[in-house]
Order: structure tokens, then C-alpha cells, then sequence
């Protein structure tokens, strides 16, 4: 018999549980021949979400729950959960059912019957997002592409499920900033996407502001490109190859004409465009400096406070 372990990332998620758990219930017993677990974790909420998953836990041995000390994100929400899961099959879906829980018979399907190695929804639409939001991504897809190694594909969402293999090799990414999105185009395997409706949350409120997904692309162009630092290099290098023709022709002319006090414009240009310059690319390094000295820290990406898990298998960070 096949076992399932479905990782379910929940922060401040009162409104919506109930219904999902009711729903997510329903699927899982049409899954015949599939063990399942529901593992949810709690993303240090400040409402009532931890007492609903004690209570569903209690009532059903197949959920099982971690709760972090406080809020540490859905990347590392989702890290915990994989960390967790034994299964031979893992899947991640949101609490809020904007992934629909009728997809996972058929992604299941394709992984046991089709030979995929990972089954996970696409986003064909953009319905019931903001205009600058989606020119904003659609542009982000663009340029992670041309410039890092990972093949992201626009509008791969969270929602997957994948075989243990994967989990094992996603596990085996030690890096402290997780961007899963480009982990897991990263670490290759044959993939089936499966076209997904943009459906409204059901309750709650979600998580993301602009600036947050404006963090969160910096996060992932940073993380898996090395390309903006070569950008200030080659910047740097024009700017100096200017001024160095600059000051030759400056020269040259003093000998000619001699020297007149004129140029106070220019100096001023070439130092704003300069000095622009030297504190861009100081910003870009920092960026990866500031990665690499979390890194270096080597803290745990989470914090578990209870769980009803054996604790041996994820205590490890
Ligand atoms: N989530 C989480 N930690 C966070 C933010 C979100 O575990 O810090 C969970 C949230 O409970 C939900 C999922 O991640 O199950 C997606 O969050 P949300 O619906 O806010 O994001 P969106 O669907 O708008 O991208
Ligand atoms: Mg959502």
C-alpha cells in the first residue's frame, strides 16, 4: 500500500481550517490504497489555530502537528514538514483552499501510474490578482530565468506532491535561505504540471503584502544568481573606461587651449554617476554578504515548541 504525507503550513489559519480539514478529510478517504498523514504545522499563529489542530489530533491518529515558538514563515514551515515526513509520497498544500484537494488523487496517479517523479500545480491565470503584482512577476520569471541556473517555471506553485527521492534530495540542500520555489526546480526530476485554477481564499487573510513579494523576488534572484555582482563589475569597469578617455581628452586639450576654470558640471555628473555607482554595487555586495553571515551563523531555520511527532527524526537542523 502506497503512504502519503501531506505537509500543510498554517499561520493564523482559524477561519479556514475547519473547512479544510472537512474537506481534506473527504479527499483522503476517497484515496483507497494510500495510508495518509496530515501534517500540519502551525507557523507559530497567534489565534486559535493551535488548539484546532490539537483537538483534530486528538480525535485522529492520522494528524499529526508541529508548532514552531514563533512565526518563522512558510519556507521554513514546509522544511519542517519534509523534515517530518516518512512517507514514500510528500505533498504541500495551503490551509486556505486556494489549492484545490481534488488535484491530489490525480497528481498521485501520475507519480505511481505515469512514472513522474514530482506531480504540481501551475497557475494558468492570474485572475483575482493585482495588475502591477502580475507585470511585477511575470518580469521576476524573466530574469531568474536568463540569470540563474534554476529553470523556474512561471506560475509553479507550492501545491506538489513528490517522491521520496526528491524530498531526500531537496533535504539534502543545506542552505539556510530556502527559496523552495528555486530548490525545487533546482534539484531536476521529471516533473507533471497540472494546470490550476487562481481560486479565491476561502477564509482568512493571506500573508503577502507588495513589498513582501518584492523581498521575496530579491530573495530568490540572490540566492540562485551570482549574476548582479558581474552587472556592478561591468558597470564599474564602463564608468572607469569612460572616465579615463575623459581625463585623456582633458589633458589633452590643457596642452592645447591651456587650462580654464569651466567644468563644474561635469565634475558634478561624473561624481553623482560614480558615487551612484560604488554605492549600488555596495548594495549588491551586501545583499550576498548578508547571506553568506547567516549562513555562516548556522542557526536552525525553526524553533519546534510542541508536536506530537517522535521528536528524533526533525530535531535535527
Ligand atoms: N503561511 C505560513 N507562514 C507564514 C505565512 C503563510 O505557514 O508566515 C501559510 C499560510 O497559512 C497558508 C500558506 O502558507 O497555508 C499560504 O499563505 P497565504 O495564503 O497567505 O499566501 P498566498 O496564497 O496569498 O500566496
Ligand atoms: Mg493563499
Amino acid at each position: 500500500m502506497a503512504s502519503l504525507d501531506l505537509i500543510i503550513p498554517c499561520y493564523n489559519e482559524e477561519e479556514v481550517l475547519p473547512l479544510f480539514y472537512s474537506t481534506i478529510q473527504k479527499t483522503v478517504q476517497n484515496l483507497v490504497n494510500c495510508q495518509v498523514r496530515l501534517l500540519f504545522v502551525n507557523d507559530g499563529s497567534r489565534d486559535g489555530t493551535l488548539r484546532l489542530l490539537q483537538s483534530y489530533a486528538a480525535e485522529n491518529e492520522q494528524v499529526k502537528y508541529i508548532s514552531f515558538s514563533r512565526n518563522f514563515g512558510k519556507e521554513a514551515a514546509m522544511l519542517a514538514g519534509m523534515r517530518m515526513s516518512s512517507a514514500e509520497y510528500v505533498g504541500i498544500i495551503d490551509a486556505d483552499l486556494q489549492h484545490s484537494p481534488d488535484l491530489i488523487p490525480k497528481m498521485l496517479k501520475a507519480l505511481i501510474e505515469e512514472d513522474y517523479d514530482i506531480a504540481a500545480a501551475k497557475r494558468v491565470d492570474r485572475k483575482g490578482e493585482g495588475k502591477v503584482i502580475s507585470g511585477f512577476s511575470a518580469l521576476f520569471y524573466k530574469m531568474i530565468n536568463r540569470i540563474s541556473d534554476a529553470n523556474i517555471e512561471d506560475g509553479a506553485q507550492d501545491f506538489r506532491i513528490m517522491k521520496r527521492k526528491v524530498v531526500d534530495a531537496v533535504l539534502d540542500m543545506p542552505e539556510y535561505n530556502r527559496f523552495s520555489k528555486g530548490i525545487f526546480s533546482w534539484v531536476g526530476f521529471r516533473t507533471k504540471w497540472f494546470p490550476h485554477e487562481n481560486s479565491k481564499r476561502a477564509a482568512g487573510k493571506t500573508k503577502w503584502s507588495f513589498w513582501k513579494l518584492l523581498s521575496y523576488a530579491v530573495d530568490g534572484i540572490i540566492n540562485f544568481s551570482t549574476v548582479p555582482m558581474k552587472v556592478s563589475f561591468i558597470c564599474g569597469s564602463f564608468s572607469s573606461f569612460v572616465g579615463i578617455i575623459y581625463a585623456a581628452y582633458i589633458f589633452v586639450r590643457t596642452l592645447i587651449y591651456g587650462s580654464d576654470v569651466p567644468g563644474y558640471p561635469s565634475i558634478i555628473c561624473a561624481v553623482l554617476v560614480i558615487g551612484g555607482f560604488i554605492l549600488l554595487s555596495l548594495g549588491i555586495l551586501g545583499e550576498y554578504i548578508s547571506r553568506i553571515y547567516m549562513e555562516v551563523k548556522q542557526r536552525p531555520n525553526y524553533i519546534i515548541d510542541e508536536t506530537n511527532i517522535l521528536p528524533e527524526k526533525h530535531q535535527k537542523n
